[in-house]
């Protein structure tokens, strides 16, 4: 079970990770996009970690709920309003649950995720952040159904996620920035799916 102080050290944890790899994702957004992608998560999920005090006191839903409209309001970009509809969309899921299990999880990233596909118009095969976060859940869902703990649901859904990231550098991108360069964008990895493949190496870590 994770409570709403566990919630908040994961977002910490997530704002660290998402510092160290600014780079590493702005490399990668080079390539493809304009180069901001990690300035972006960067910058949002520092906005959060300002609010971690605050948001410790709430339920996991009003948290996820915060984290949403925060990413929207400070992240410039697609991946701002996408993230964050992602994360207001999974707080809607769980509501003023003061704690969650690998369950409510799972079903919140489902809402999560079906929030990015309205939003971004968008689905798998298109080379973004979708074409890790389908396969993570679901590795994850079968991986729960199998009887796995939710460590292992966790290992299965990060492992599903990197080789989603993988399958992304032979896609032709048709949705975002990147669809600009059509053809010439194959070879090259998804920056959002990479941030999201660390965003949930993060949650597999803290459990
Ligand atoms: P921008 O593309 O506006 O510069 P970012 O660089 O922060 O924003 O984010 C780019 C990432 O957003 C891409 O790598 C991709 O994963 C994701 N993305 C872009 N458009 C969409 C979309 N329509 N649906 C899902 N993900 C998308
Ligand atoms: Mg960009």
């Amino acid at each position: 079970m994770t409570d709403s102080k566990k919630i908040v050290e994961i977002l910490i944890a997530m704002a660290k990770v998402m510092e160290e790899n600014k780079e590493y994702l702005t490399d990668l957004d080079n390539v493809i996009g304009d180069g901001d992608h990690g300035i972006n998560m960067a910058r949002g999920f520092s906005e959060v970690e300002k609010q971690a005090d605050t948001l410790v006191q709430k339920d996991i839903g009003t948290i996820l709920k915060t984290v949403g409209m925060t990413l929207v309001s400070k992240v410039g970009g697609s991946s701002g309003p996408l993230y964050g509809t992602a994360f207001m969309k999974a707080g809607m899921a769980i509501g003023a649950k003061e704690e969650i299990d690998i369950n409510d999880f799972l079903s919140a990233l489902e809402t999560g995720i079906e929030g990015v596909k309205a939003r971004g118009r968008s689905t798998t095969g298109e080379k973004t952040m979708l074409d890790a976060m389908v396969p993570a859940l679901d590795a994850m869902k079968n991986e729960l159904a199998a009887g796995a703990d939710p460590k292992s649901v966790l290992a299965a859904g990060v492992t599903a996620a990197q080789e989603g990231v993988e399958a992304t550098k032979p896609m032709v991108a048709t949705k975002g920035r990147a669809s600009y360069l059509g053809e010439r964008s194959v070879g090259h990895q998804d920056p959002g799916a990479t941030s999201f493949t660390l965003l949930l190496t993060e949650i597999g870590k803290a459990l």
